[in-house]
């Protein structure tokens, strides 16, 4: 086996040296020398937070796939922020921080068409509400491939939990949300299914 060929043994015990001597200067010159910069993240396209709030709606926050209830991950967030002890919740979903609520209830986005498979990535008619287990399940693969018919969505009552978004937030002393979360509040308000208007301004913010 080809032994691996770069500097790093000499480099860090350069840089380590430099630190503990006191050369702060040396130690940040080579430590740049061997600077990582992470690659960004190819860009997918994905739909507008606006869009996405409009497939849940359409779907009354049931997962196309099992048909089960699904709630809305922002209005979990902000329970946790009240709940932090009992209802944890992790950025990156670890599991041994994050309530399992997280995991079972999370409403998702998948695309019937995989975008790998060419879907569109954007179409509302090729979007569907999953719930994040059905969602990893399906994976890459179409419905034809796992037999899965698409569940039609069984009771229109079922918000999944947004209609108490704003009424909790305004009782909880309107705490301060992250931009994905504030933009979701507004998308939500915007998208319910008896509303026709498709024009949904942009005006929410999101990566
Ligand atoms: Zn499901």
């Amino acid at each position: 086996m080809h032994p691996p060929d770069d500097p790093y043994p000499d480099a860090l015990a350069r840089i380590i040296q430099a630190r503990i001597r006191g050369d702060e200067a040396t130690a940040l010159a080579s430590v740049t020398q061997i600077r990582f910069i992470p690659q960004e993240k190819k860009k997918q396209r994905w739909p507008a937070i606006s869009v996405i709030a409009r497939v849940y709606a359409r779907d009354h926050y049931q997962c196309r796939y099992c048909g089960e209830r699904v709630i809305l991950t922002a209005v979990m967030r902000l329970v946790s922020r009240l709940y932090p002890e009992q209802f944890p919740y992790h950025p990156n979903w670890k599991a041994d921080s994050t309530h399992p609520a997280f995991v079972s209830r999370s409403a998702t986005l998948d695309h019937v068409h995989p975008i790998a498979g060419g879907g569109d990535p954007t179409a509302l008619d090729n979007l569907v509400t999953a719930c994040w287990n059905c969602n990893r399940r399906k994976g890459d693969l179409d419905l034809t491939e796992l037999n899965w018919p698409l569940v039609e969505p069984r009771g229109k009552n079922w918000k999944g939990l947004t209609d108490l978004f704003r009424p909790l937030w305004e009782a909880s002393g309107r705490p301060k949300l992250s931009a994905d979360d504030s933009a979701w509040m507004n998308a939500v308000k915007n998208s319910s299914p008896t509303c026709t208007n498709n024009t949904t301004s942009e005006r929410e913010h999101h990566p």
